[in-house]
């Protein structure tokens, strides 16, 4: 029975997907499960495709398709972020709600995996059309998300905003306020301080480690960081290497890089980016900083990288080409199976995304706590117990890294994999 559906799996996965599963089956072959369990942990417990209308300014309206999908909900209600782009596409979604899964696990948050998405260009609709399109889209989804089942967050193409008209469709169908069905909302309706910046601040919290543990020890102003995007991930891990006074020499966004090898002026290009018009470095011209394009960025010469805006950016066109001592994985999925064996053999650590970018789903479970309980936390007590929770989660995977002597990105699946399972196991199949 079970066999029957091991390959169509893989062979109809896009390479996102692919990318997910291949490393699955990596971390699984030093697990002893069982091939029904393995299945099972593979597999996305629940999928929902919706195709609806929203109304245009000029009166039209526009059909668009959006997913959810639970990838596994073993260890509590699942969690993930929502997605807009035009790439986004079911595959997509499946690889990120499995990869939240281990991310949640590997972290000891109570929560599964899940992911979701709408297939649109955020930038080409006004904000009256993505208001439309994100309360039609959360009144499509209703019964399939909620406090205890499936708690949304934001992602690409999203943000805050995005949440809190989530939460108040959601609400308004309800007839009370339900700060916990989101999180990533603004601070006036219930989010946490250090949400916004969990991410990228988690992404330094793991760098430190990483350069502890390399023996890298010199003055930070002598250690020099790459960053790929300049979204809420990027921006606030730049802003925060920037603080702790590394040299942060590139950063880049979908209209191409920035080089300053002195090192970038971060505060200004982080004020700049908000207040251009399209939300982008496109017109920044500071001085000393010489235009590249993002693929140029991947290889320059630097310390750390830090890949933080889309998937499968480091792959084996690519990877031996790559300059950097450390890769500090800032987006989901940005280094393919063969990049990791270019890496692996290169001697290049990469700290993998769901340990590095796990900070913005600790603070947002975080925020759902401090939303259930309706009491709130300070920034310092949001920032101190976020750093507790990773330095120990990277401690865990360095132990089975060298137990199992394997990468770090295998050592954290295999953490995951191995908490889901034995929860599985203790739980039985029902009935
Ligand atoms: P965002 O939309 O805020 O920013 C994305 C950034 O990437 C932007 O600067 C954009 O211009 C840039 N970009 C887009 N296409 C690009 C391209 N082709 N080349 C170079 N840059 C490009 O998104 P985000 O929330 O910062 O998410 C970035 C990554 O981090 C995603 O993989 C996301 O899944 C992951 N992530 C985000 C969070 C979070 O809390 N936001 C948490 C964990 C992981």
């Amino acid at each position: 029975m079970v066999s029957n559906v091991i390959s169509p799996l893989h062979e109809t996965a896009d390479r996102t997907y692919q990318t997910a599963l291949s490393q699955f089956d990596r971390a699984a072959h030093y697990l002893v499960l069982t091939d029904g369990l393995m299945e099972y942990l593979k597999w996305p417990k629940r999928e929902l495709t919706v195709n609806f209308p929203a109304r245009l300014d000029d009166g039209t309206v526009q059909i668009f398709t959006g997913f959810r999908v639970h990838h596994n909900t073993v260890l509590g209600p699942s969690k993930g972020g929502m997605r807009y782009s035009p790439h986004v596409n079911l595959d997509e979604i499946r690889a990120l709600a499995m990869w939240m899964t281990w991310k949640c696990a590997l972290v000891n948050l109570p929560y599964g995996g899940a992911k979701g998405g709408v297939i649109i260009e955020p930038k080409a609709h006004s904000k009256q059309e993505m208001e439309a399109v994100t309360r039609r889209f959360t009144s499509e989804i209703l019964l399939f998300i909620g406090p205890q089942i499936d708690i949304p967050a934001p992602d690409m193409g999203t943000n805050a905003q995005t949440m809190a008209w989530m939460m108040d469709t959601y609400s308004m169908t309800l007839g009370y306020s339900v700060p916990a069905i989101v999180t990533g909302k603004p601070l006036n309706i219930g989010g946490s301080l250090g949400r916004e910046e969990a991410t990228g601040r988690g992404v330094i919290v793991c760098m430190l480690e990483a350069l502890r543990q390399h023996g890298i020890t010199r003055n930070p102003k002598d250690i020099s960081v790459v960053i790929q995007g300049f979204g809420n991930v990027g921006a606030n891990a730049a802003k925060r290497a920037h603080d702790l006074g590394f040299k942060v020499v590139a950063v880049s966004d979908v209209t191409g890089g920035y080089y300053n090898p002195k090192g970038l002026n971060i505060p200004e290009m982080v004020s700049f980016e908000a207040k251009s018009p399209q939300k982008s470095l496109e017109t920044y011209r500071g001085s000393g900083v010489e235009r590249i394009t993002n693929q140029e960025l991947l290889t320059l010469p630097c310390d750390v990288l830090i890949p933080a805006a889309l998937e499968g950016q480091l792959t084996g066109d690519n990877a031996d080409r790559v300059q950097a001592a450390l890769i500090v994985e800032g987006a989901n999925g940005p280094t393919t199976p063969e990049a990791d064996d270019i890496f692996r053999e290169r001697g290049i650590t990469v700290v993998p995304d769901i340990l590095a970018n796990a900070g913005g789903v600790t603070v947002s479970y975080f925020e759902w706590v401090q939303g259930l309980q309706e009491f709130f936390w300070d920034e310092d007590e949001v920032y101190r117990r976020l750093e507790r929770i990773l330095v120990r989660a990277y401690d865990e995977v360095s132990h089975v890294m060298e137990d199992h002597n394997v990468d770090m990105r295998t050592a954290a699946q295999i953490t995951a994999i191995n908490r889901v399972a034995e929860a599985t196991l203790t739980r039985g199949f029902y009935p």
